[in-house]
């Protein structure tokens, strides 16, 4: 999809069928509707008393939506602040035996996936990784038997594999004791993650097998290795993770059938191959990650300046939103190559579009380009390239005529690193 400079346009919607149908080099996802449990969610982002007048910036999430870019995040995921508890089990089978100690496998994700998550949220998440068994699990049947499959549904397959989890693993593990699950399956079983990629998350789902007197609601998959061969897997092949687990906080696929065309290399919910990634300003604020005094709200006809600093350090103001309706608005931050923002080879503002009515997948956010069809100023393998030179610079401005809204980029601060922009609406 092509974007233009001026206005972004909605996504083409794809219907829920092809839902599943999605580009080779990213990872699915899938929820189901909770009934019995309540999440803690992330708190800072829903804030009843609104003494900051962020209200017309919290756009709701919409009936019907899976899962929702809204805020607050819908209750059923996993707790995204404070020190959340990690199960991790090591999962192989009669016809895909481990190779090698269970606890290396363990290894290719951790300690970098509790890094990636103190550093991505100032320190806000603390992720135990824990593994109360350091050996393979094997399950009973071959691995071909679960007929696993990309986009495969939670029924029957991964309602049995579970339950086989479960029944491997009840005697020796108290599934109470944790926040969410990863299954870590032995890389030997199934394709390659150049062929297809099959990791997938289950999250919110209270209707999945229970253990220990709770449901296994907030689970992640990950199969084979995302190696893409340019050696840089033992730095990078953790990342699919911190995506999958990204879905067990209630975030939403930002890649379409189109790949990543639509965020970039901005987001880790839409590429989590090649060098390390953020979380958009908006992801951070849902998390509870960014405070409400943290976030300006650009509701009220006239021109405002901002000063915001960038995303990849602690403290100061980090988000700058603009509403469109109830469903939809534009987001503003920096990004700059700091925190776990690698590969950024421009540095500037970042202007997207947000909306709460647009499922996982089928692109809910959408950046904008501030130098069209440029070809990008990277050369990074599995960064998309084309986005990577987005950011607005001193002097350039976003319009959405339409709505009647300009961000313009005034200066950046030689000092600080911050940049002041100017947010007009009629
Ligand atoms: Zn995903």
């Amino acid at each position: 999809m092509q974007l233009t400079r001026r206005r972004i346009r909605r996504p083409v919607a794809l219907g829920a069928a092809t839902t599943f149908a999605l580009a080779s080099l990213a990872t699915a996802s899938a929820t189901l509707p909770d009934r019995t449990r309540v999440s803690a969610g992330s708190v800072a982002a829903d804030d009843a008393t609104d003494a900051l007048g962020l209200a017309p910036c919290r756009i709701a999430s919409t009936l019907g939506v899976q899962m929702s870019e809204g805020i607050p995040t819908g209750t059923g995921y996993t707790r995204s602040t404070g020190e959340v508890r990690a199960l991790n089990l090591m999962v192989d089978f009669p016809d895909a035996p481990g190779e090698g100690p269970a606890m290396s496998r363990f290894a290719e994700f951790f300690p970098q996936t509790s890094d990636w998550f103190r550093t991505a949220s100032y320190g806000r998440l603390t992720y135990r990784p824990e593994t109360p068994l350091p050996d393979w699990l094997r399950m009973p049947m071959p691995f071909a038997a679960y007929g696993m499959e990309r986009g495969s549904p939670y029924e029957p397959g991964y309602r049995r594999l579970v339950e086989d989890i479960v029944d491997a693993a009840d005697s020796r593990v108290d599934f109470s004791a944790y926040d969410l699950v990863n299954i870590l399956v032995t890389p030997n079983a199934g394709p390659s993650a150049l062929d297809t990629v099959l990791s997938v998350t289950f999250s919110g789902n209270g209707e999945a097998p229970h253990a220990d007197g709770v449901p296994l609601a907030n689970t992640s998959f990950v199969y084979s290795r995302q190696d893409d061969g340019s050696g840089s897997y033992h730095e990078t092949g953790y990342r699919v993770l911190p995506h999958e687990n990204g879905h067990v906080f209630g975030l939403p696929d930002l890649y379409t059938t189109e790949g990543g065309g639509a965020v970039g290399h901005w987001d880790i919910m839409s590429e989590d191959w090649g060098a390390n990634n953020d979380l958009l300003g908006w992801h951070k604020w849902k998390l509870g990650w960014l405070d409400n005094d943290q976030v300006r709200c650009a509701s009220a006809p006239g021109s405002r300046i901002y000063s915001l600093t960038p995303l990849g350090t602690t403290g100061g103001t980090k988000l700058a939103f603009v509403p469109v309706d109830g469903e939809s608005g534009y987001a503003v931050e920096v990004r700059t190559r700091e925190g776990n923002d690698e590969a950024v080879c421009e540095p500037g503002v970042l202007i997207y579009r947000v909306q709460s009515d647009v499922d996982t997948g089928q692109g809910p956010i959408t950046v904008a380009d501030s130098d069209e069809d440029s070809g990008g100023c990277t050369r990074r393998p599995n960064v998309h390239a084309e986005l990577s030179d987005a950011p607005f610079r001193p002097g350039e401005s976003f319009a959405d005529e339409e709505g009647g809204i300009r961000i313009t980029v005034l200066s950046e601060e030689p000092d600080t690193g911050s940049y002041r922009i100017r947010i007009t609406r009629s």
